[in-house]
């Protein structure tokens, strides 16, 4: 289809008063990039009646504001089938209700949206005129369907400083691989906040001692990642975590595919960026994001942000690989994606001008750390920020998809970490499938300075490699006070006049329900860079 034919399209169906001009914001990244097939009957349903529960899906919350945060569900009555069960044609109007009560006697926030086809029938609400640092229950409400109940809470005032703040993250959940239940005892522990750091979904199957399948192959199309994020979604211990309290999310390389960069597939598809764009679309449409981070009409989605909570904590959520630089030094049969290297073979490595998170976003994150008066500055992204050395006989060998392999970028970041007016800086990562700790130094082999802690968290579910080759590591790498790739799970952080950390697993994710245990206890001491066991 032609671009100005689809122009036409839309036109007629503004004109016609069916699609407003805040949908059409709303879709412009599927309606400009990966092309709208309908053109008649755009049905509203304004009394829908639905074969099974239309919120199979469940409910969601994420971004806490002092004043609101965002609800998300997804209406799914199919929810493995490409369209979720609801015509693409069809919208159909959805109510949302916030209230103090569990049992919704006091309704403080209510109101109306339509759910269109063109996002697959997920709602996002950004709700507002909530008061500050309470505890919030939300429902949805389409034809005679009532959603299960969620519950929230909103971040404390600006210039609050609460005394506690306790939060979960994790990151790489392969659906096959394992069982989702460390959210067991993320519940259990009854966090204010779950941090999620990328590979919320895998595109691809991959694995030993699967316990479970994915539905159809490799995602490339939208209504393939539509499907494997509702496959995903399906998952009862992942849906109780999202309806229990709110989440801030970000991506890494398998909502999408294997290591790219920005645009660039490891294989240099030249057809990348439409899958990024449907990749993209699909994740929207699947987490509790605030409306702002839509996907845009040229394929990109700003997602990286930042979350305070009073005085006590600011989380930096970043993105590194929307923007990234392409790889250093590639494997030339590949064309594009990571490789290891010796730092002395790969001169593209030093160029300076290279980025992990580009150039913008480093400036936002600069000057957000330097403007920061929050106690504890939590830097949540993917994967482990320390230099670390993979090399042997005293050559330095690298991995390039992390931030080794981009060094400026790395040493930039250092050189914002060492402010003096910084306050306990913390870095959270996943990605690696180990829960690595470690004080984060320029140049931790010369015992340079102490700049930041760093709690690279385990995977939820993802297989880790063989605990021989982590204590390998271990070993070049003097400063990783822990290193743990043998174990699945989640990390707790408990801020108060402290950070206490705790390394939580349950025994095996190859059983749906199993225990989960406390593998070791660590601290990050106000006012102390640096992070030490506990
Ligand atoms: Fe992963
Ligand atoms: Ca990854």
């Amino acid at each position: 289809m032609s671009h100005s034919n689809r122009s036409s399209r839309l036109d007629a169906l503004l004109r016609s008063g069916r699609l407003s001009r805040r949908d059409l914001l709303r879709s412009a990244g599927s309606l400009g990039l990966l092309g709208f097939a309908s053109s008649s009957g755009v049905l509203a349903q304004a009394r829908p009646r639905f074969v099974a529960d239309p919120f199979s899906l469940g409910v969601a919350s994420g971004y806490p504001r002092a004043d609101g945060f965002t609800l998300w569900t997804r209406l799914a009555p199919s929810p493995l089938q490409a369209d979720g069960g609801i015509h693409r044609d069809e919208w159909v109007v959805v109510d949302w209700q916030v209230a103090e009560d569990e049992r919704f006697e006091r309704v403080v926030a209510e109101g109306r949206v339509r759910a269109v086809g063109e996002l697959a029938h997920s709602v996002h609400v950004d709700v507002t005129g909530l008061r500050p640092d309470r505890i919030y229950h939300y429902r949805f409400l389409a034809g005679d369907a009532i959603s299960r109940s969620g519950r929230s809470r909103t971040a404390p005032a600006a210039g609050a400083s609460p005394r506690r703040l306790k939060f979960g993250f994790s990151s790489c959940q392969h659906y096959e691989q394992g069982w989702f239940n460390g959210y067991a005892g993320l519940l259990q522990d009854d966090p204010d906040l779950m941090v999620f750091l990328g590979d919320y979904i895998y595109e691809s199957s991959w694995g030993d001692d699967l316990v479970r399948r994915h539905a159809g192959g490799e995602s490339y199309t939208l209504e393939e990642y539509r499907v494997r994020h509702a496959q995903y979604k399906t998952d009862p211990h992942l849906q109780r975590a999202h309806a229990a309290l709110p989440w801030l999310v970000t991506w890494d390389d398998h909502e999408v595919d294997n290591d790219p960069s920005a645009a660039e597939s490891e294989h240099l598809d030249p057809r990348f960026l439409l899958r990024r764009a449907a990749a993209y679309q699909a994740y929207y449409e699947h987490m509790p994001l605030p409306r702002q981070m839509r996907p845009r009409t040229d394929g990109s989605m700003p997602i990286h942000t930042r979350v305070d909570f009073g005085s006590l904590a600011s989380f930096f959520v970043l993105d590194n690989r929307q923007y990234r630089s392409s790889m250093a030094c590639p494997d030339p049969f590949k064309g594009g994606g990571s490789t290891t290297a010796y730092l002395d073979e790969c001169a593209e490595l030093q160029d300076s001008s290279r980025s992990l998170l580009g150039s913008e976003q480093e400036q936002w994150l600069e000057a957000g750390m330097a403007a920061s008066e929050a106690r504890f500055n939590v830097i949540a992204q993917q994967t482990l920020f320390t230099p670390r050395d993979e090399g042997s006989e005293g050559r330095r060998r690298i991995w390039s998809d992390g931030w080794d392999g981009y060094p400026a970028s790395q040493q930039r970041l250092l050189k914002a970490l060492s402010r003096p007016g910084l306050s306990n800086p913390l870095l959270i990562g996943g990605d690696i499938h180990a829960n690595v700790i470690c004080n984060v130094q320029a140049d931790p082999w010369a015992g340079s300075q102490v700049l930041a802690a760093e709690v690279c968290g385990t995977s939820m579910s993802s297989q880790g490699r063989p605990q021989e080759r982590m204590d390998e590591s271990k070993s070049k790498n003097p400063h990783f006070q822990w290193a743990r790739s043998d174990r699945r799970g989640y990390v707790l952080v408990e801020l108060g006049r402290n950070a206490e950390v705790a390394l939580r697993s349950p025994q095996t994710v190859k059983q749906a329900q199993s225990p989960t245990e406390t593998l070791a206890r660590f601290v990050v001491e106000d006012g102390v860079r640096g992070i030490r066991g506990g």
